[in-house]
């Protein structure tokens, strides 16, 4: 039986008694790709951060490809893109090659030393994303588009399973954007590469997502694309636009 990417059952999470998260269960499956929408402060980024184990659960059970999360050590088969555009001085001494490698050392113990096999995966990842002529440029100089391919390639350099994507595209222009999203769906469709994306972004996901987690602090859907469309939610989320959005999307 194939293991679920990840796991949640009864997860709720607050900050301080401030409650964020109520009451959460979801399987994510191998090869999904997750859209996960709701507005601001509706507890995306701490489902995320509650997922990679960067905040502390005290109610419910995460497994992260079927290891229940406390124990979870495996954590160069989880790639993570956090929010926003990262920003660098122009001056920044890393260069794109240096930046992804970065992305190896969750493979690594102590004494951490690079291998060929090291370089050899920095240089699979920066042709993935097109980028294999700017390994040597500073990370700083490169426009907001191709900095955010070298992050995405440092999350891929381990050839991960699942990829979890905090709004990483709010400050790209629509072309960029654009091919940052299909970039996402090949690895989804190409590698089955399972894909977690967090999105304010209602018109692109509706077009890559096959499943949506529209989450108010508890889940309020959760499900395929085409079951969205027909349920009262989906005009909550994305109000008329939504009748757009099935239209592109068949
Ligand atoms: P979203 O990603 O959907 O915008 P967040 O998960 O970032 O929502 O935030 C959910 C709620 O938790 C918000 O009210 C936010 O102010 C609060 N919050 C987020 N991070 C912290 C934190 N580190 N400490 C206290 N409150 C936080």
């Amino acid at each position: 039986m194939p293991v679920d990417s990840v796991s949640i059952e009864g997860l709720s999470f607050a900050y301080q008694g401030n409650q964020v998260l109520r009451d959460i269960t979801c399987d994510i499956r191998q090869g999904d790709y997750v859209g996960i929408v709701g507005h601001n402060g509706s507890g995306k980024s701490t489902l995320i951060r509650c997922i990679l184990g960067l905040n502390r659960i005290e109610h419910g059970r995460i497994s992260l490809l079927g290891v229940p999360q406390p124990a979870f050590t495996a954590w160069d088969r989880i790639g993570f893109l956090p929010q926003g555009l990262q920003l660098f001085n122009p001056n920044f001494p890393a260069t794109v090659e240096e930046i992804v490698r970065l992305g190896r050392l969750s493979k690594k113990r102590f004494p951490r030393r690079f291998h060929v096999s090291d370089s050899e995966a920095v240089e699979r990842a920066l042709v993935l994303m097109g980028i294999s002529s700017l390994g040597k440029r500073l990370i700083g100089e490169l426009s907001g588009g191709l900095r955010q391919r070298a992050l995405l390639a440092r999350a891929l350099v381990n050839e991960p399973e699942i990829l979890i994507l905090d709004e990483p595209t709010t400050a790209l222009d629509p072309d960029t954007r654009e091919h940052f999203y299909s970039t996402v769906r090949d690895l989804n469709v190409n590698r089955g590469t399972t894909i977690l994306l967090v999105t304010h972004d209602a018109s692109t996901i509706g077009l890559y997502a096959s499943k949506l987690l529209y989450l108010d602090k508890r889940i309020l859907f959760y499900g395929t694309f085409e079951e969205f469309c027909c349920s009262p939610n989906m005009t909550q989320v994305f109000g008329h636009h939504g009748q757009h959005l099935i239209c592109r999307r068949h």
